[in-house]
């Protein structure tokens, strides 16, 4: 993830998800501010996906984050 988000591309993508969701996290659907807010990869990245394809991309509070990233973990995805 921190290699993306230094790239300017994924800066764009990022604002672009930002404005699409409203500010909304999509697991617990509350608005929050931008920076407790991640953008996340609905299929992991390491899978192979485009990282900047947005039909693949949602809103996630830094909460929301942590509980799908241990989740992910757990499923070994
Ligand atoms: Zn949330």
């Amino acid at each position: 993830m921190d290699e993306f988000n230094q790239n300017h591309d994924w800066h764009w993508v990022r604002k672009a998800i930002l404005r699409r969701d409203n500010y909304r996290c999509s697991i617990c659907r509350t608005r929050k501010r931008k920076a407790e807010l991640d953008v996340d990869h609905i299929i992991p990245v390491r899978c192979g996906i485009n990282p900047f394809g947005k039909n693949n991309l949602r809103l996630l509070c830094k909460e929301c984050h942590k509980a799908k990233t241990k989740l992910d973990r757990e499923a070994n995805l």
